[in-house]
């Protein structure tokens, strides 16, 4: 059993955390939301008033934040954990931020004798209550070994990508992709819709036909074909058309810093800064597919 300290707990850490404390560890947390908090200690977490009380005693940190500035904020920022963590901490960043800021705050910490991986996970809401994310990790061999203790109970899959930031790297390619797919999957079901086949029926025939992939067979964005995704539920409780939006800025970031060519990715960014400007930021990111609605002429 280890002791772990654990910070944000939305969508997706708070049914992480609970995970932990089904794998036997003690799990003391800490989120700037209240009904965060109580869900959190109804599935067995001590509850804290900071990040820093949540992290004292910790032999492991885990972040999972929304993005690059409240992670900065939580580890270097003025209250920072870096000035309190005793050295041989494992902290382990779960949130999708770009790999720059990962490097930056695992050196940081690393000249402080404190261990660091960037840690970001796929696997959605859905593997976050199941246990079943994938981890894409970026660090040491020896400290992405040492993390698998906490992350086994909340993860059926756990990859080393390379160095500090490659896990960042792996996990907005695979986002980039994510995103290419989920609009091209909405845009076929919307123009069979439109002449007048049936949702359902066409997902299966193209699911078990060569255009089949994950947003098609498991997270289809269609209301009505799947009961437990978030098109079903008005598009509640998934993954935020902010944060496909903030993970497609990275991917645009990244490809330019290396010269490489992504036109899809870049496409896929703007549809869906266009879609948060219309209002739906805070909706799944499936929901995308009532952007591309037929408009009957
Ligand atoms: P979320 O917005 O539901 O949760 C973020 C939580 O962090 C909130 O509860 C918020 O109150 C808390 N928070 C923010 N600043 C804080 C601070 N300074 N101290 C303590 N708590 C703070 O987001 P999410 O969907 O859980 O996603 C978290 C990360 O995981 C993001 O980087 C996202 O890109 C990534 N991710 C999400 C999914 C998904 O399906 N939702 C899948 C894979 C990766």
């Amino acid at each position: 059993m280890a002791t772990v300290g654990f910070i944000g707990l939305g969508n997706m850490g708070g049914p992480m955390a609970a995970n932990l404390v089904k794998g036997g560890h003690q799990v003391t947390v800490f989120d700037l939301s209240a009904a965060a908090l109580t869900a959190a200690a109804a599935a067995g977490c001590a509850t804290a008033s900071s990040a820093s009380q949540a992290a004292e005693q910790a032999e492991f940190v885990i972040t999972m934040l929304p993005a690059d500035a409240h992670v900065k904020g939580v580890y270097l920022g003025e209250q920072g954990l870096i000035n309190q963590l005793p050295e041989n901490t494992l902290v382990i960043d779960c949130s999708t931020i770009s790999a720059a800021t990962a490097v930056e705050v695992g050196t940081a910490l690393q000249q402080r004798g404190i261990e660091f991986i960037d840690a970001p996970v796929s696997g959605g809401v859905g593997g976050a209550k199941a246990g079943t994310l994938t981890f894409i990790c970026g660090g040491s061999e020896a400290a992405v070994t040492r993390a698998q203790a906490v992350l086994q109970p909340m993860g059926k899959n756990i990859f080393r990508a390379g160095e500090l930031g490659a896990g960042q790297i792996a996990k907005i390619c695979n986002n980039m992709l994510l995103s290419v797919l989920m609009v091209g999957t909405s845009e076929a079901l919307q123009l069979g819709i439109a002449h007048g086949l049936d949702a359902a029926v066409l997902s299966e025939i193209m699911s078990k036909s060569s255009g089949s992939n994950w947003t098609l067979d498991v997270y289809n964005p269609c209301p009505g074909v799947m009961d437990n995704v978030p098109s079903s539920h008005d598009y509640q409780g998934g993954f935020l058309v902010d944060l496909m939006s903030k993970d497609l800025g990275l991917a645009q970031q990244a490809a330019l810093a290396s010269g490489a060519a992504t036109p899809m990715g870049a496409l896929t960014h703007n549809l869906y800064r266009s879609w948060s400007q219309l209002g739906h930021g805070r909706e799944d990111f499936s929901s995308i597919f009532n952007f591309v609605k037929a408009n009957k002429k």
